[in-house]
């Protein structure tokens, strides 16, 4: 963690809360607006689950279960997608570290390329308010664009703002069961990570309860301290 210094455009910021805390909403928009890399180890693992790979295969059922993938599987996932020549600008790490080997493994692998973490954000929601969030979300197959149900409808319905597409996914694992089990999973295994990073000074609070665009002006000043440092 407290590696070489490297190049301030380098950011490497984490994402850090449970499932429909609005990780993916947010990274999506940061890599948007400053040019970061938006690196989402559940999009790496469905695009495995896709392919058929042998760590697709192996994640499946876990991941329809609402449970965690094994820590071996993700991490070798994510160091080969870090190691990347698009990541050279910075990421935004979205849903990983989910557990504390996870995290040392982050470090490590950062160290040894001379790169440290400049934030590790906490978005703070209340539980209750999740499940609502999730069983309403779905996404334009064609660019990945979020949409919900009640909270971020399209301006005509069943077609894309972003890219026009018609073609909308619902994930497997948005049923109010696997909701339970992914927020049982948060608290037991990744909550701990907050005071992990804030033992070693990176970790930042945003309430993200409010508006989506609010929450975003809030990480933009994460980005732009944790850039002018
Ligand atoms: P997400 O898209 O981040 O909500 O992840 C969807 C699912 O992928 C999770 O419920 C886990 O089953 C699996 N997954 C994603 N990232 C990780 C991770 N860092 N560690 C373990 N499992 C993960």
């Amino acid at each position: 963690m407290d590696g070489a210094r490297r190049p301030s455009a380098a950011l490497v910021l984490i994402l850090l809360g449970p499932p429909g805390a609005g990780k993916g909403t947010q990274a999506r928009m940061l890599q948007e607006r400053f040019g970061y890399v938006q690196l989402s180890t559940g999009d790496l693992l469905r695009a495995a689950v896709a392919a058929g790979t042998e760590a697709g295969k192996a994640a499946d059922a876990v991941m329809k279960s609402g449970g965690l993938v094994s820590d071996q599987i993700v991490i070798d996932i994510l160091r080969d997608r870090l190691a990347a020549p698009d990541c050279a600008s910075g990421v935004i790490l979205d849903g990983f570290p989910r557990t504390t080997v996870q995290a040392q493994a982050l470090d490590t692998m950062l160290s040894e390329s001379g790169q440290r973490i400049d934030a590790a954000v906490s978005l703070e929601v209340d539980d209750g308010a999740m499940v609502a969030r999730i069983s309403g979300r779905y996404t334009c197959a064609g660019c990945g664009e979020g949409f919900h149900d009640t909270f971020k409808i399209p301006t005509k319905s069943g077609i894309c703002d972003t890219c026009g597409g018609t073609d909308m996914t619902r994930r497997a694992d948005d049923t109010v069961e696997a909701v339970g089990t992914r927020l049982a999973a948060y608290h037991a295994q990744t909550a701990p990570l907050i005071g992990y990073y804030g033992d070693h000074g990176v970790l930042q609070r945003v309430d993200a309860m409010g508006a989506i665009d609010e929450i975003a002006t809030s990480l933009g000043h994460v980005v732009r301290e944790a850039t002018e440092r």
